[in-house]
């Protein structure tokens, strides 16, 4: 036993940073690492933005928390911002991404009860997925690592193969109330849904009453080159999950619906006490100032193409490290021949911090701010990566 005085939950690595600014971090001891993992996607304008932490230390001295017992004016503006920027009627604010997505699965299934089919709470969700660690997204994760030990799987969840429409198909009964997907599966390995694949989700969904449900808790807030990922294909959901991003680094996150699936959500139905308290939405309102600029989101799309080739290129002089580049924007996998641990451990020994996913792969997710400099230098530390596991191979084979 370790002396510790924190749960065992986390296999963390040592390093400890100090300091952020912009797509660097550094530990105490001086050394700075480029921020590849950007606090797994949330650090969405980097560490330090002079805009986020003037609004920060502004709101600070003026009001922290209120309750829902009142109006917060934050949440009217921030709520009336994203709605106007995407499909959604209202929003419903969090504190985390479980959380939006624990408001999206009781308004799908309430908005069942609601219309006359209360016997409609299942919903249907994919192989690897992830939606959180509550008992119920754990169950809508499917995931048997996540969910042994902690007594019965939560009823109402049953998962399909990843890109099966058949079995999805299959799975639909009269006891179906929502389909749940991520546009891209970020935990999962940077697996993106084939754009055709979420126009036909949206079609069965029309056809049998069912609601659509995205986890953009990942891929959102311009993550992936669009405000949403959804929107590469056209279609749009009943209700989204965000968080991550929107809070570049405060923890919130939201439940955005249409009016129709929303009108259920009545006084008592659902709540939470620091959900949408006037510093988060000082922060989230922030950051929408920076994302929703002229051009920012255009940009990352830029940026993401950029450098998915400057990795193309890393992968072509290591093929016996690294297999394909997927994944849009500033969101990509590279998998990996050797196991992804260690690319990730071998990244950090050069000072570039990377996410390890499912399937293998290893996840990108800079600052959307990230300049073309700071990622030709991650691209050349990857480069000098791969040349040491490259190395160690040789070294291995030779023995
Ligand atoms: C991170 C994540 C979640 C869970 O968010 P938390 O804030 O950790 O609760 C849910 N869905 C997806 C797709 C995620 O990436």
């Amino acid at each position: 036993m370790n002396s510790s005085a924190l749960f065992g939950t986390y296999a963390r690595s040592e390093l400890a940073f100090v300091k952020g600014e912009g797509c660097w971090l550094e530990t105490a001891d001086g050394r700075r690492f480029l921020d590849f993992a950007a606090g797994i996607a949330v650090n969405s304008l980097g560490h330090a933005h002079p805009h986020l932490v003037t609004v920060l230390q502004e709101q600070a001295a003026k009001l922290w928390h209120v309750s829902n017992l009142y109006t917060v004016p934050g949440q009217e503006r921030l709520g009336r911002r994203l709605i106007e920027a995407t499909f959604a009627d209202r929003v419903f604010f969090t504190n985390s991404g479980a959380e939006a997505m624990e408001a999206c699965i009781k308004t799908a299934r309430r908005y069942q009860y609601a219309n006359g089919s209360p016997e409609r709470y299942g919903i249907i969700t994919f192989e690897g997925a992830f939606h959180g660690r509550t008992l119920a997204t754990i169950a809508a994760g499917g995931q048997a690592k996540y969910l042994e030990g902690f007594g019965p799987k939560a009823p109402g969840f049953t998962q399909v193969p990843f890109g099966d429409l058949d079995a999805l198909k299959a799975a639909i009964d009269e006891t179906t109330a929502a389909i749940l997907i991520e546009p891209i599966q970020g935990e999962g390995g940077i697996r993106p849904v084939p754009h055709d694949f979420l126009r036909a989700l949206r079609t069965l969904c029309d056809t049998h009453g069912l609601l659509l449900i995205f986890d953009e808790v990942q891929t959102g807030v311009g993550r992936t080159g669009k405000f949403f990922a959804h929107e590469w294909s056209g279609i749009t959901p009943d209700l989204m999950g965000i968080a991550k991003g929107i809070g570049g680094g405060f923890p919130m996150g939201a439940c955005l619906a249409t009016e129709e699936a929303s009108a259920c959500m009545v006084p008592g139905t659902h709540g939470t006490t620091f959900g949408g308290n006037p510093l988060a939405m000082a922060v989230g309102n922030a950051v929408l100032d920076v994302v929703l600029a002229d051009g920012f989101i255009d940009g990352v799309a830029r940026k993401g193409l950029s450098l998915k080739q400057k990795i193309a290129s890393v992968i072509d002089t290591h093929p016996h490290v690294f297999e394909t580049v997927r994944g849009e924007g500033l969101m990509l996998g590279l998998k990996c021949r050797v196991p992804v641990s260690e690319v990730v451990l071998a990244g950090r020994a050069q000072g570039l911090l990377s996410v390890p996913a499912g399937d293998n792969v290893v996840r990108f997710l800079p600052p959307l701010t990230i300049s073309e400099e700071d990622m030709d230098e991650a691209v050349s530390r990857l480069d000098a990566a791969a040349a040491a596991v490259e190395g160690a191979i040789a070294k291995e084979t030779s023995a």
